[in-house]
């Protein structure tokens, strides 16, 4: 192989419980996938078909702190479960779509509401909102064997000790398997691949000095302090 003619960009990573790191190749994001949620942001929560857009993999962040960022006023948190591949393909079967599933993990979609409110109102992508420095805070992945498919379970954010998000796992419209039986229609998964699950309702504004903490069932839970 030919040699790089700038320095090598570093490989992006979610640690893993236990050891290890988990190096990511595209984060994938779904939204409105909780009924509650869709009603929340002003549209009906019958189940169109999924509708993604992407985060950056060096926006991923395990350090448990959030930089307030630049250019907006209303930060808002959206508690996600995250789901990790180990393998891929194309057009993955609905039955076969777990088997590609390494393991699970707590984050946040971080979101610039005001500068994704104002994109939305003029039909643009949504990356200046979504995808922008350390908005993807994560806690350390779980292997499946540990966790099994977490396809039900609370999923609550607290904000400073009271619960501001709170949902089922259950309560996702899609469901883990076609996310990804989905996707793998439109994209080539690969291993290294995330997915971000959704929030269920209660999304709100923070500010600097804020600790957010998530508790998912069958995870650890992750604590994000705003800084
Ligand atoms: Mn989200």
């Amino acid at each position: 192989m030919s040699e790089f003619v700038i320095p090598t960009p570093q490989v992006a990573t979610i640690p893993v419980d236990g050891g290890g790191s988990f190096p990511v190749r595209r984060v994938y994001c779904i939204g409105r996938n909780y009924a509650a949620h869709a009603v929340e942001m002003g549209h009906d929560p019958d189940r169109e078909p999924p509708f993604f857009f992407q985060k950056n993999p060096n926006n991923l962040d395990a350090s448990g702190e959030f930089p307030y960022p630049l250019h907006t006023s209303d930060v808002h948190h959206e508690v996600e479960m995250l789901v990790a591949l180990k393998s891929g393909g194309t057009n993955i079967k609905l039955e076969d779509a777990l088997n590609h599933v390494w393991g699970y993990g707590a984050s946040l979609d971080m979101t610039r509401r005001d500068l994704q409110g104002e994109q939305k109102k003029m039909g643009r992508p949504w990356e200046i909102g979504k995808a922008f420095e350390r908005s993807g805070p994560v806690g350390p992945l779980k292997h499946v064997s540990e966790t099994g498919h977490l396809d039900a379970g609370r999923i609550e954010l607290k904000v400073n000790g009271k619960v501001k998000q709170e949902g089922d796992l259950n309560q996702m419209i899609w469901k883990v398997p076609e996310m990804i039986s989905y996707l793998s229609e439109y994209f080539e998964l690969a291993a290294g691949d995330v997915i971000m699950s959704g929030t269920p309702s209660g999304v709100g504004p923070i500010t600097k000095g804020d600790v957010m903490e998530i508790n998912i069932e069958g995870l650890d839970s992750l604590t994000v302090t705003v800084v």
